[in-house]
């Protein structure tokens, strides 16, 4: 009975509040990818004066200061001249108003003296700030991994030429061997392992100091999603999994992924971590993790902010959801 009590009262304030967003989604771009192969569309859509691109600089992203805060959107004649134009793709349209991304070699000191609103941050840093509105947040994620995609693919696999973009810059044309490269994007696994009212997390070296998440890893080739969190929860933390459920996903452009969130049943208890890959795991109780989530476990420790996965992934867990 006193578990009963104990187990109503911490979910209500879980159960009443609308779930927080998740970072990196719930953009309003229509990509419109019939227009990637119209040449006289794209050329129209560059000189709309009602076009906008988001600018990225290597591993940065790059934003104006407004009256409200900041915005990452640039008039494209702006955008270009921000520093050395690289890349331009054709993200979509916004409502009927062009959308593109932008890739820049750098924001030299020149172009701080010259536009002193410009402000250069990096996109985690961006998210957890909440620095730009979250539609603009996801039109990021999408600029940030493509541009990456394009910084990186510059020479065919194939032949070792140097490739042009194509497609409105969703490919890359190899123009001797006629290859055509096209975006990759890589799945990678993250799960909360469950067993009874305990869930398993885990600290990684890059994690602030009391921060506990979920495990996560790279799918690898011939693995089913299912496959790969089987592996890895074996190979990070010794544990068996049995039964695997399919959560959300998310863009994770660090640099060009998508985070496949499972809950996942653990048939064992005994913790073997690997330590070249974790600073350690521990199974959680239900209640810790609830006060974990909402930042007020008496030895502060915490989980991860809303706009990751793995908090979605532990809230589902906390509120006792079905999956
Ligand atoms: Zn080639």
């Amino acid at each position: 009975m006193l578990k009963l009590l104990r187990h109503l009262m911490l979910r209500p304030s879980f159960r009443r509040a609308p779930p927080p967003p998740l970072g990196y989604v719930g953009g309003t771009i229509d990509r419109a990818s019939e227009h990637r192969t119209d040449d006289a569309f794209l050329a129209g859509a560059a000189l709309d004066p009602a076009a906008r691109s988001y600018v990225v600089a290597g591993e940065m992203i790059v934003l104006h200061r407004v009256d409200a805060g900041y915005d990452a959107l640039f008039d494209l004649d702006r955008a270009a001249g921000i520093g050395v134009a690289r890349e331009r793709a054709f993200l979509g349209l916004e409502g009927r108003a062009p959308r593109f991304a932008t890739l820049i070699d750098a924001v030299t000191t020149e172009t701080q003296a010259t536009y002193p609103d410009v402000f250069v941050s990096d996109l985690r840093s961006i998210a957890m700030q909440g620095l730009v509105p979250p539609g603009q947040l996801a039109g990021l994620a999408t600029a940030k991994a493509l541009m990456h995609w394009h910084a990186t693919h510059r020479f065919c696999s194939a032949c070792g030429t140097p490739t042009r973009l194509g497609l409105a810059g969703w490919k890359r044309d190899c123009p001797s061997c006629q290859a055509e490269h096209f975006p990759r994007t890589d799945p990678v696994v993250i799960m909360l392992v469950t067993r009874g009212e305990r869930c398993l997390l885990c600290r990684q070296a890059r994690f602030p100091p009391g921060m506990w998440s979920c495990l996560a890893g790279f799918v690898e080739p011939g693995e089913t999603f299912e496959d790969a969190v089987r592996r890895e929860t074996r190979e990070e933390a010794g544990v068996a999994v049995g039964r695997v459920r399919y959560l959300a996903s998310q863009p994770w452009p660090f640099p060009m992924s998508v985070m496949v969130g499972c809950i996942a049943e653990g048939l064992s208890e005994l913790l073997t971590v690997d330590t070249s890959e974790l600073l350690g795991a521990r199974w959680v109780a239900r209640r810790d993790a609830a006060l974990m989530l909402s930042r007020s476990h008496p030895d502060q420790s915490f989980c991860p902010p809303p706009t990751a996965l793995a908090h979605h992934l532990i809230r589902a867990f906390v509120e006792g959801r079905r999956l």
